[in-house]
This record gives structure tokens, C-alpha cells and sequence, in this order.
């Protein structure tokens, strides 16, 4: 049996109810119920997420879909309606005293990490894009981005197998994408998605056993 759009609506419709960190802001933040074999993985939604209702829905979403667009020529609804949004914890975390929005805590992300390990489970997916550095690290470990950005590299996340072809966070707030090395690897990162086989086809999913 394949994996069925409403078997990802479940999940999604559970995960929306979720109340496990009390120092998170509600509502939850999940994408489209899209039965896709590319995760994309951000770090957290920020303040305006929440309001919009959908991840990557401010300015550093136009910059992401932007990428996508000048690697795959997608538009941000076809980007939306191919790759399943995920995210390290699907709160807005709240500001830091000091600006900035405020990094999630440990127990935050194991928590957020249980309905990542059931995404994994659900769709199986062939290829994750994680997005940032506190997405990467939940893959790979703490790295500099130079040794992770513009590679493709095979991950075992909780016994599943995928390919993982890490990108920078698009907010505006760091100039790392702009500038070199970082350019230069994220063009290199950029081709290396548009060249994965399962990425000309995202939504043709594997039978379940
Ligand atoms: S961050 Fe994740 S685990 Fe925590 S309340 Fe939000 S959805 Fe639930």
C-alpha cells in the first residue's frame, strides 16, 4: 500500500494539536499535507509564521523559494506542493531579552524530534534538505557549514536511510549565502538538488511493508 495524502493529514492534524513545550508559542506551524519523498527540514518558525500559516512564510521563504526557482524552475506553490516541510521544532520559540529569536532548548527539539521520527517513518523519504544550522546538526552533528554546504551525503536518522544534501539558512540575518565561500557552495548544493533523481519526482513514493 502507498502512502496516501490522508495518512499525512492525520499526522499533520495530530502534530497541530501538539502541546508538549510550554514555552513555545501556539499554533504550531506544519506545511502541506504533501505525501512527498524530499523532506525539507527548517530550525523554527519565527513570529510571522505563526499568523501566515504556513513555514518559510516571510522573507527569508522568498529567498529559499528563490533558490528553488533558479535550480528547478518551481514556483513556491510547486515547491510547496512537492517537498514535505519539516522543521527541528514546528513553534515559534519566542524573542531573546536581547533581539533575535530565541534558540529552541535541547528538550524542546527531543521533543519536536518525536514527529520527525514518525515523518521519517510515513514517508520514507529519499532526500532531506536540511535548511540552517541547527537543522544540519540534527544529521550530521555540529560542523562548520563549509564542510557540510555543497556535498551530498548519506545519513542514517533513526534507521532510516536517505540521502542529505544540506543548505544554508536564507535569513537575511547572515551573509554567509552572499558571499564566498559560501556562494559558491550553495550554487554547488543547489545543483546537487536538482540533479537528485528523486527530486525530478518527489511524490512517487515507495510501497509500505
Ligand atoms: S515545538 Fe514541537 S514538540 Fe514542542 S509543542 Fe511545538 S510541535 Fe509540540
Amino acid at each position: 500500500m502507498s502512502v496516501s495524502t490522508s495518512a499525512v493529514e492525520q499526522h499533520l492534524a495530530a502534530l497541530r494539536a501538539c502541546d508538549r513545550c510550554p514555552r513555545m508559542h501556539k499554533p504550531v506551524v506544519v506545511g502541506r499535507a504533501v505525501a512527498s519523498r524530499v523532506l525539507l527540514v527548517g530550525q523554527a518558525p519565527g513570529d510571522k509564521e505563526p499568523k501566515l500559516g504556513r513555514p518559510f512564510a516571510w522573507t527569508a521563504g522568498r529567498t529559499l523559494f528563490k533558490w528553488f526557482h533558479g535550480a528547478l524552475g518551481w514556483t513556491e506553490d510547486d515547491v510547496r506542493d512537492r517537498i514535505y516541510f519539516a522543521a527541528v521544532c514546528r513553534c515559534f520559540p519566542g524573542k531573546r531579552p536581547g533581539g533575535g529569536d530565541r534558540v529552541p532548548a535541547p528538550d524542546e527539539i527531543a521533543n519536536c524530534s518525536g514527529w520527525l521520527e514518525r515523518e521519517f517513518a510515513l514517508l520514507r523519504p529519499a532526500l532531506v534538505l536540511p535548511v540552517g544550522k541547527l537543522a544540519i546538526a540534527q544529521f550530521l552533528g555540529e560542523r562548520p557549514l563549509v564542510e557540510t554546504i555543497g556535498h551530498q551525503i548519506s545519513i542514517n536518522y533513526r534507521g532510516h536511510a536517505a540521502d542529505c544534501i544540506p543548505l544554508p539558512h536564507p535569513s537575511g540575518a547572515s551573509p554567509w549565502h552572499r558571499i564566498e565561500p559560501g556562494l559558491t557552495l550553495l550554487h554547488r548544493a543547489l545543483k546537487l538538488v536538482a540533479a537528485h533523481p528523486v527530486a525530478k519526482n518527489p511524490c512517487n513514493l515507495p510501497k509500505v511493508r
